[in-house]
């Protein structure tokens, strides 16, 4: 029931007049759904509150980065002493060096590791140094993968393998683009051919390597074991943007996913964020120290940011880290988002709904098919009506997913088995309505 004042609605309209669309990121409008964004006025534990004082089970958790769930007291009780030591210095702190140690022990394919304030610029500044060390211009990234809102990196395939991309943003000029080449996801023959023409002049190719940005894909093991072995034939770095898989999916991240496949696998470069935040603004990109030290004031390559490493989103990420660290975390985290799809499963086949779902640790994704896709262009083939009653469906009834069909889904540490049976038992009503 909505109440008779929506405090969401009103929020949203003074918001619009302010703020273009309302919000600061443009996938919190519900355009993609319709209907008025929550605006949250609280979170704890597994759920946060909106402006109406309603109560969500949230699987988004701030798009990835709540792991241990909202208010976690020992990342609370760190924050609350890094304020109290002052908030930004300009200046090396120790904590940072911690940072570095703890996300390079976690990571162990990064030799150094260079921290920034969002995935954006983490990604960006990799492809920068990838780039520099190579002396190449040009680079592969995948339809449906996202890196964040740099110019380059706004842009959507060409006409054929032989011209490269055009801009899927106004102000991104199609000269900006034009090193950037877009492949399918998952398509061997494709990339195989593409390096074939181009790969003497690629300076990397980027993935996500389980894809969040068009809800869960994940890359193939053979389509993997071929960019790697690809890029080392033609030179070309190997960076894995891990902004969302990050200290999300393991510790070790998706690359510790697939070498289990593809023994002694291992990107060139990673970018992470998100998680290594742990809700605050904090991202990192790292590699090979022979690369790294390309990076300014060492080598060529000028990186640099006022609030980089700051000493309070150190803090948090530190404390986070610690927690995520601990003996079986991980174990039952991925337990959970298992338990969560099954049960979505069950619920859909009882209504004659077709649907899968995947998931590794704590973050998931689920379809309207009967096959999980393989790429963007499949992704996209979703129904818009159904998957728009689904999540209005969850949403009235308390559980917030993502207000978009192209998204991934977040589990934390802090859901329990009686949050994840709510959403079960909310999702039978809602299929029965598809
Ligand atoms: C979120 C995300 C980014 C961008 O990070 P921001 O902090 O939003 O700039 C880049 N890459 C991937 C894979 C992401 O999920």
């Amino acid at each position: 029931m909505q109440p008779v004042t929506d405090r969401n609605l009103q929020l949203f309209e003074r918001a619009q007049n302010v703020i273009p669309g309302g919000v600061n990121s443009p996938v919190r409008a519900f355009k993609a759904v319709g209907g008025t964004p929550r605006f949250v006025s609280r979170a704890q534990g597994a759920y946060f509150w909106d402006a109406n004082n309603k109560r969500y089970i949230d699987y988004i958790g701030s798009w990835g980065p709540m792991i241990l769930g909202h208010g976690h007291p020992a990342v609370v009780q760190a924050v609350q002493e890094a304020v109290l030591e002052g908030f930004s210095y300009g200046a090396p702190t120790e904590r940072e060096v911690e940072l570095a140690e703890a996300i390079l022990q976690a990571v162990p394919s990064m030799d150094m590791v260079r921290l920034v304030s969002s995935g954006t610029e983490a990604s960006m500044s990799a492809i920068r140094v990838a780039r520099g060390a190579t002396n190449r211009p040009k680079f592969i990234k995948f339809e449906g993968c996202y890196h964040g809102h740099s110019d380059a990196l706004l842009v959507k395939a060409g006409s054929g393998l032989a011209t490269f991309g055009n801009p899927t943003s106004s102000g991104v000029p199609p000269e900006v683009v034009q090193h950037t080449l877009v492949l399918e996801y998952n398509n061997v023959a494709q990339l195989e051919e593409a390096f074939a023409l181009h790969g003497k002049e690629l300076a990397c190719l980027i993935i996500e390597p389980i894809a969040g940005n068009m809800n869960f894909v994940r890359a193939s093991v053979p389509f993997m074991k071929r960019c790697r072995e690809l890029c080392s034939e033609y030179g070309a770095l190997l960076v894995f943007d891990e902004v969302m898989t990050g200290l999300r999916v393991a510790l070790g991240s998706a690359q510790s996913v697939y070498a289990r496949s593809i023994p002694g696998f291992e990107p060139d470069m990673t970018v992470l964020g998100k998680v290594i935040g742990g809700g605050m603004p904090l991202a990192a990109f790292g590699g090979k120290r022979h690369l790294m030290q390309q990076l300014a004031p060492l080598g060529t390559v000028y990186q640099a940011g006022t609030l980089s490493g700051n000493p309070v989103a150190t803090a948090c990420g530190l404390a986070t880290l610690r927690e995520i660290s601990k003996p079986g975390f991980y174990e039952a985290l991925g337990q959970k988002s298992q338990a969560l799809i099954s049960g979505l499963q069950g619920a859909a086949d009882a209504a004659g709904v077709p649907f899968c779902g995947d998931s590794e640790g704590g973050m998931f994704g689920f379809f309207l098919f009967d096959s999980l896709p393989q790429n963007y262009a499949r992704v996209m083939q979703t129904d818009n009506q159904r998957f728009n009653t689904l999540f209005h469906g969850m949403l009235d009834r308390g559980v917030y997913f993502a207000p978009a069909l192209y998204e991934a889904g977040f589990m934390s540490a802090a859901h329990t088995e009686e949050d994840i049976a709510a959403t079960v038992a909310a999702a039978s009503e809602v299929f029965k309505l598809l």
